[in-house]
């Protein structure tokens, strides 16, 4: 589980075999130099491993000279990933620009993968070698746009990981703040650090460098991740609105528990949504804190009313417990720690597989699944395969059977059994053969 970044200079194909990557070839990618790109972030699997892939190219300066430009995408690089894909031209041959990034990245250390890019027939195949310049090791020969080679890149790149990668902070609980600027993610932090019994250990982040709070509350151990990204660390880059989406995303990804924080002095707002989107997609589990608390004219019936809201507004987020809280005033700030244990306890709780079965088999016998074009969904057994997320395969006798409703209705019998708060759940439906 691991994060690899894609560097070169512009037009050499970055967010092509970033697309192939990550198995999406939706978006439209322009060969004019400046084409905005929104995607940088995606998922990638391949031989059962699953990692991260951040295509630094769409992380752009305004009005910055190419030089500077580049040297942030690659610092980027070197301190988010663990592996690099530099990308270069076949076509184009080697530049100076290609030499320049090289440099830059044999200082950092870091795993570097040379993929050639444009290779896309053959006779361009002896155009690779010239890149063994760069002294990066052997170049791979790739074509983006034909898929020539992603294979080849993909299996570099697994082989570049550490063959035992222990979790990180074994045993301890982490979580993460986020939220858009100014909701109050440092003083929530900072609330939550200063509380009575909180003892903040001085052990720095063990794989990257004093960006994470390691802290002990009652025996048990918790560790804040990036708390320095909220804290700002004052790179030019860092105010990038897409780089701070980024570390949001890493920094959701290293968790277990992500604190989605909402301002309550303004309410919430379309950017809300769009962050709290990314921590459900990433199967974490999910407390809402509605900050600011104080500044809330209420009356008895104003928490039912703003719950509705929040319910309202993200749908999917169901599962999600609320806090109300104020950082300012401390208010139930002691609520946020019990609460994260709570959801991480259920985001790795596992059902015995006979009590499974008889909720299901229950739930099917009560409301049978509809049928379709005269044929009817059958769940024969169904099996817990993995914890946070919950995950459940059903074994039956059409997948496609299985409907986006009915299986709303029956993560809804395992919510009413189990309650999984806090959690998503995953479940998958497999031909019984
Ligand atoms: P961040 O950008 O999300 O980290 O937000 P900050 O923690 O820097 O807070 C932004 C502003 O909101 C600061 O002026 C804080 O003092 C203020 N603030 C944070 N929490 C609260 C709260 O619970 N109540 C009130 N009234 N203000 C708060």
């Amino acid at each position: 589980n691991g994060i690899v970044a894609i560097v070169g200079r512009p037009n050499v194909g970055k967010s092509t075999i970033f697309n192939r990557m990550i198995g999406e070839r939706k978006s439209i990618v322009e060969d004019t130099p400046g084409v905005t790109r929104d995607r940088i972030y995606g998922k990638a699997e391949w031989l059962t491993k699953e990692f991260r892939i951040i295509d630094t190219g769409g992380i752009q300066l305004a009005d910055q000279p190419f030089q500077e430009e580049i040297k942030m995408q690659v610092e980027i690089a070197i301190d988010e990933a663990d592996a690099i894909v530099f990308v270069v031209s076949g076509k184009e041959g080697l530049t100076p620009d290609d030499e320049y990034i090289a440099r830059l990245l044999q200082r950092s250390g870091k795993p570097v993968i040379l993929a050639v890019n444009k290779v896309d027939n053959q006779q361009l195949n002896d155009s690779i070698y010239e890149f063994y310049a760069l002294g990066l090791g052997d170049p791979i020969a790739v074509s983006g746009v034909h898929g020539i080679g992603i294979g080849d890149v993909l299996d570099a790149i697994i082989q570049s990981f550490p063959k035992e990668t222990r979790k990180e902070y074994e045993g301890m609980t982490r979580f993460c703040v986020i939220g858009r600027p100014n909701v109050g993610k440092s003083s929530l932090v900072n609330a939550i650090l200063n509380q009575e019994r909180v003892i903040v250990s001085n052990v720095e982040g063990t794989t990257r460098d004093a960006i994470d709070t390691p802290f002990k509350r009652e025996g048990k151990d918790y560790v804040v991740i990036d708390t320095a990204g909220i804290r700002k660390r004052g790179k030019v880059y860092e105010n990038i609105e897409k780089y701070s989406v980024l570390r949001a995303m890493s920094a959701i990804e290293r968790s277990d528990v992500v604190l989605v924080v909402i301002d309550g002095e303004t309410g919430i707002r379309e950017q809300d949504k769009h962050v709290a989107g990314y921590a459900h997609e990433a199967g974490k589990g999910v407390i809402i804190v509605y900050n600011k608390w104080d500044t809330v004219e209420k009356d008895e019936q104003t928490m039912n009313k703003i719950t509705k809201e929040i319910r309202t507004q993200f749908l999917y987020l169901s599962y999600a417990p609320i806090l109300f809280v104020s950082a300012k005033n401390k208010q139930r700030i002691q609520t946020i720690l019990p609460e994260i244990d709570k959801v991480h306890d259920y985001s790795l709780m596992r059902i015995q597989t006979n009590v499974l079965n008889e909720v299901l088999m229950d739930a099917q016998l009560m409301t049978p699944p509809p049928t379709h074009n005269g044929k009817r969904l059958k769940i024969y057994y169904a099996s817990q395969v993995a914890v946070a997320p919950p995950t459940f395969v059903l074994f039956v006798n059409e997948p496609e059977l299985l409907h986006f409703s009915y299986q709303r209705f029956l993560e809804n019998r395992l919510r009413e059994a189990f309650s999984f708060e806090g959690t998503t759940l995953k479940i998958i439906a497999r031909e019984r053969n």
